[in-house]
């Protein structure tokens, strides 16, 4: 069996198995290990399979691409998609790691290279899509080279429990018996029970040990806002980024585009994103995104798994995600770097009847819409939680924290509540005494006393609730019924378009054996203003104005060298670096390779050109 002769020991001179914090160090030039990334290291470097389940921006390559670089052989890596396995490439490759992917993208030339690089051991890490492993010429292209770990990224999409799954997952399973001794690795910022189970079973690692972080994220921080005027809305939260990169969802194709153009005339640099898209086009907007530092990307959840782009400063939601799971998978891509980062949100009841209807009109079994179901309402109730979002967010992973985070809505401006057991018993009864067979519109107007022909027609004027609500603003009735779906004591029947039910507990209310209280919700701000970008840059990154000109500088070097490499900024020097550099003021080569983010090779292909620029501002 032929060996490899891998990257670190080339850095490190044969024989030794290095060690991990020296690779850390020298390769990437970072000075510690986070959390639980050594236990994980050197578990795997020992032979040891492992299960990873941290979030995203915890540090999961570094997982395996240590371990890969300090075990004899080539570190093979599944990944499903082949944008992300570029990315990666190309960030190896500026550390002087000799990476390669193998997917359908690839030439034949390049494949032939990649051969011959695969057979002389020339190559530390490989990534390969779940497709390619299982297919049989994967055992042939491997053939007597050996092989140091298989790291299995995205694990979850093995599981048919999220909405990721993927079958051609299942067939990783056979790699303990295709390449037995070799140790594996699954890795995923998806945690819950279910999803972690189908990975120990469905990949075969019952030996593993498993790895778990908290899942808080503690640089983002959240908002979610009742709908008024979308636009305007979204708007003013775009004018807290100005100059910086985020993602914008939407539910629907249209609506991406429309979207996307409306920013564009509003000034806003906007790229739309949808599965519906030519594939060329859809591409260069991915790209453009990878590599622009000032663009917004419109999108529907088509855009997403496996983008690593470090700097997404914020994720706008412009409608209700599915699930709790899905809106902290989607606002978890902002922040990857650790720096402070936005995920903003605005939603109104119409979501929850359309996502609902989705729910029913899908075809599935019975059980899987009550769990949709299910999964939607939890996140109703965080969407109307006066209490910390953090809080309500982690608590629903499993995960205790005391609160009081500091940095979402509700405890920055913590939100009033108010005694609503008389409006929610009368908002009941609207519901009651019409029969459960209307939504929240014609309720609302039976409640305000709004005669109109539909409320005059089903003779809603002559009862007693008619107009019993007068007291409350029309906004404020919505508030309530929305509160009183996220608390479950009214359902939704899509079958009956949308009427709402009494649902459990609503006995109870109406018995005044249960209090209701509901979050006052704010009044909303008037148009949109341009907030100072200068100012609300400083407070964000705690960059003094001489070194934000200095940090401008550096970026702009680090644009000039990414468009002359055809890469992304971040793959040359990750904006925490910048800030370092632009701070810190290194003058010399040894101080420079001091600084978080500069490995050997990075200093030797761009440290003097930022050092030049450094110099000149000092
Ligand atoms: P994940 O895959 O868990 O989402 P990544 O592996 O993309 O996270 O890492 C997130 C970011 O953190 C990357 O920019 C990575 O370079 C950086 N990072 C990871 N580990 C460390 C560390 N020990 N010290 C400093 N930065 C780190
Ligand atoms: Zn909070």
């Amino acid at each position: 069996m032929r060996t490899n002769k891998n990257a670190t020991a080339i850095l490190f001179g044969k024989g030794d198995i290095p060690d991990p914090l020296d690779v850390l160090k020298t390769v990437y030039g970072y000075p510690a290990f986070r959390g639980k990334q050594e236990a994980v290291v050197r578990r795997v470097i020992a032979g040891g399979d492992a299960v990873v389940l941290f979030p995203t921006g915890a540090g999961k390559s570094l997982c395996y691409q240590i371990p890969a670089l300090c075990r004899d052989g080539v570190g093979i890596v599944v990944s499903p998609l082949i944008a992300l396995m570029r990315d990666q490439v190309e960030a190896l490759t500026q550390l002087g790691v000799r990476a390669a992917a193998l997917n359908s993208s690839l030439s034949r030339e390049d494949f032939i290279q990649l051969r011959s690089d695969l057979a002389r051991g020339e190559l530390d890490l490989l990534y390969v899509t779940p497709e390619r492993i299982a297919a049989p010429g994967f055992r042939d292209l491997i053939g007597a080279t050996k092989i140091a770990l298989f790291a299995i990224d995205e694990a979850h999409c093995v599981s048919q429990w999220g909405h990721d799954f993927r079958p051609e997952y299942r067939a990783l399973g056979k790699l303990a018996e295709l390449f037995p001794g070799v140790p594996r690795m699954a890795l995923t910022a998806t945690a819950d029970p279910h999803t972690q189970e189908d990975i120990i079973d469905g990949l075969a690692l019952t030996d593993a040990e498993v790895f778990t972080t908290s899942f808080d994220r503690p640089n983002i921080a959240y908002e979610i806002v009742e709908r008024d005027q979308p636009r305007q809305q979204l708007l003013r939260f775009l004018s807290r980024h100005e100059g910086e990169s985020g993602i914008v969802y939407c539910l629907s194709r249209a609506k991406v585009e429309d979207t996307a153009e409306w920013l564009n005339r509003q000034g806003i640099r906007a790229l739309a994103y949808h599965a519906g898209m030519e594939r060329e086009t859809r591409d260069a907007h991915q790209d453009a995104f990878l590599k622009e530092e000032n663009l917004c990307l419109v999108a529907t959840v088509a855009f997403g798994m496996g983008i690593d782009k470090p700097n997404v400063r914020y994720v706008a939601h412009l409608d209700l995600p599915g699930s709790v799971e899905a809106y902290y998978q989607e606002t978890g891509r902002a922040g990857r770097d650790g720096l402070p980062s936005e995920a903003w949100m605005a939603y109104g009841m119409a979501d929850v009847i359309q996502r609902g209807r989705m729910i029913d009109e899908a075809g599935s079994p019975p059980e899987v819409k009550r769990i949709e179901r299910a999964k939607l309402n939890a996140l109703l109730a965080i969407c109307e939680t006066p209490g910390c979002r953090r809080q309500a967010i982690l608590a629903h992973f499993g995960e205790a924290h005391p609160g009081g985070c500091g940095h979402c809505d509700t405890c920055l401006k913590p939100v009033e509540t108010w005694d609503g057991t008389e409006a929610a018993i009368k908002a009941l009864a609207a519901i009651y005494r019409t029969g459960e067979r209307f939504g929240a519109g014609h309720l609302i107007d039976v409640l305000t006393g709004n005669a109109t022909e539909r409320v005059k027609s089903f003779g809603h004027v002559d009862m007693p609730v008619f107009g019993a609500g007068k007291e409350l603003a029309t906004r404020t009735w919505q508030s309530v019924y929305r509160q009183l779906l996220a608390a479950g004591l009214i359902t939704i029947d899509h079958a009956a378009y949308g009427a709402f039910k009494l649902g459990e507990g609503a006995r109870a209310v109406f018995k005044r054996e249960r209090e209701v209280r509901f979050r006052l919700d704010r009044p909303t701000k008037g148009k949109a203003v341009r907030v100072a970008s200068a100012a609300a840059q400083a407070r964000k990154d705690g960059l003094a104005d001489e070194d934000r000109a200095l940090f401008e500088a550096l970026r702009s070097l680090r644009l000039t060298i990414a468009k002359d490499l055809s890469v992304a900024p971040y793959v040359i020097f990750h904006d925490t670096t910048l800030i370092a550099f632009a701070t810190e003021r290194p003058m010399h080569e040894s101080d420079m390779l001091a600084i978080s983010g500069v490995g050997r090779s990075k200093m030797e292909r761009y440290g003097e050109a930022f050092l030049d620029v450094i110099r000149e501002h000092s």
